[in-house]
């Protein structure tokens, strides 16, 4: 090959590369890669927003019109991350929630502190139709899957069951997934102090999406995804698999690194100083920004996204 073919194909290789990183990255961060999946682009500063509406469960799925699911995302002393879904989803024994809680019992704060930045996160799952996504018009009047945590889900849970505020009134329950007596629903996302944050977004009045045409309606449902499958067996490594690889994320494979590894995680753990459970989210948050932003660490990136809902 000539030097100007090994410049010419420079960019190419690159690419390749960084197509077969994203391949690697792949196993076990399956939704890092996911066309069907949607969130908002977020600015520099970490700011994002969109319209969206939550979509019924779809057609032969009549059960609920959210899955939940667990899993983890942590980097082990060694640099490897350990990135899976938490098989006790479907009740099935995990080994590092067992792990964990073995680590929890002890009693040791250093210890505790390890098992946070391991446990379990719960993500929930819906279909949803792209209203308006200001950073890529293209989206909008596509259906796609939207991961969420515990803050959406408590404002999807709000609209349900509403309090009464503190004039006395109480607004109408809205079933937020419903085609005729849903609502669209304003995503607004901020970074306040290295936290992602959700608390601006809202629900705008009821009404009947599409105006109610029946036929553009089931067109629509007919485009919804499977939401089991998220929940399916396959999502789940076997046991035997989620151990070698938590093993070898904490550099135990070799078998004589066991307490090296555990103790510089417990080292770091000391130096970082007691955690507060309320702040840990944001701290293991800022962990995982100052590293994936820039880095081009897929993983990391991963880790954000699963720290930031
Ligand atoms: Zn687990």
């Amino acid at each position: 090959m000539s030097f100007t073919d090994l410049k010419k194909k420079s960019k190419n290789r690159k690419e390749l590369l960084q197509k077969q990183l994203e391949e690697n990255n792949k196993r076990g961060s399956d939704t890092y890669k996911d066309d069907r999946q949607w969130y908002p682009e977020r600015d520099d500063a970490g700011n994002g927003a969109g319209i969206i509406r939550f979509l019924p469960a779809p057609e032969g799925e009549d059960v609920m019109p959210f899955v939940q699911r667990f899993s983890h995302g942590f980097q082990g002393p060694g640099g490897g991350w350990f990135i899976e879904n938490c098989p006790t989803t479907i009740s099935n024994e995990c080994p590092l929630c067992t792990r964990n809680s073995e680590l929890w019992n002890t009693g040791v704060d250093a210890n505790k502190d390890i098992a946070r930045d391991r446990k379990r996160k719960l993500s929930y799952y819906a279909n949803i139709l792209v209203i308006k996504d200001p950073k890529t018009p293209e989206n909008e009047g596509e259906v796609f899957i939207f991961r969420f945590g515990q803050q959406i889900f408590d404002v999807l849970q709000g609209a349900y069951a509403p309090e009464e505020d503190a004039l006395g009134d109480t607004p109408e329950a809205v079933d937020p997934y419903d085609f005729w007596e849903g609502a669209n629903f304003k995503l607004r996302i901020r970074k306040v102090k290295g936290q992602t944050n959700y608390q601006q977004s809202e629900f705008e009045d009821p009404s009947a999406l599409f105006d109610g045409d029946d036929d553009a309606l089931k067109q629509l449902w007919k485009r919804e995804y499977s939401l089991q499958e998220f929940v399916g067996k396959d999502e789940f490594k076997s046991h035997e698999e989620l151990t070698d690889r938590l093993n070898r994320v904490l550099g135990e494979s070799t078998g004589n690194r066991a307490s090296s590894a555990e103790e510089a995680a417990q080292k770091e753990a000391d130096e970082e100083g007691p955690t507060n459970p309320e702040e840990n989210n944001g701290s293991a948050d800022e962990a995982a920004t100052s590293e994936g932003e820039g880095g081009g660490d897929a993983f990391s990136k991963y880790k954000e996204l699963l720290e930031d809902s």
